[in-house]
């Protein structure tokens, strides 16, 4: 099936994320100065404002710290409604907004939060792999 949702079109600064999910990793940025990771790229670390940064391969886990269930969405999201959307506490810091995948937006009561969730990636196009989260322990 055809992927037929908005693609993200990466620029020379976003670039080392979209070369890592289409090799399967999780690249993320963090600052040499303070040695903190952040979440999403930025040209300056948004904790202590230096622009000394690097890229680092993640884990590829996490957990879930929040989720919402969508009930209204556009174009090719509409056709999966209703689906959770969630933040992630990545293993190294910082949280990512993403789509939860193999949880029962019908029995939300079922989806815990602090569930261990690990990263996947689905190819959108050549050259553009979207990564999604998906729970692999659920938490107590
Ligand atoms: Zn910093």
């Amino acid at each position: 099936m055809a992927y037929d949702k908005p693609i993200p079109r990466p620029s020379p600064h976003t670039m080392p994320f979209w070369e890592g999910t289409k090799n399967g990793k999780l690249m993320l940025p963090r600052c040499t100065h303070c040695n903190r990771v952040h979440w999403y790229p930025r040209h300056i670390c948004p904790f202590c404002h230096s622009t000394a940064l690097e890229w680092i391969e993640g884990s590829g886990e996490g957990r879930l710290h929040t989720f919402a269930v969508q009930h209204r969405a556009f174009g090719g999201w509409a056709e999966e409604i209703p689906f959770v959307t969630a933040y992630i506490d990545l293993d190294e810091g910082d949280r990512m907004l993403t789509v939860l995948r193999g949880v029962d937006p019908e029995n939300p009561e079922s989806i815990r939060i602090g569930s261990r969730v690990k990263v996947e990636f689905e190819q959108a196009d050549n050259d553009i792999h979207i990564p999604f989260w998906r729970v692999v322990e659920e938490g107590a």
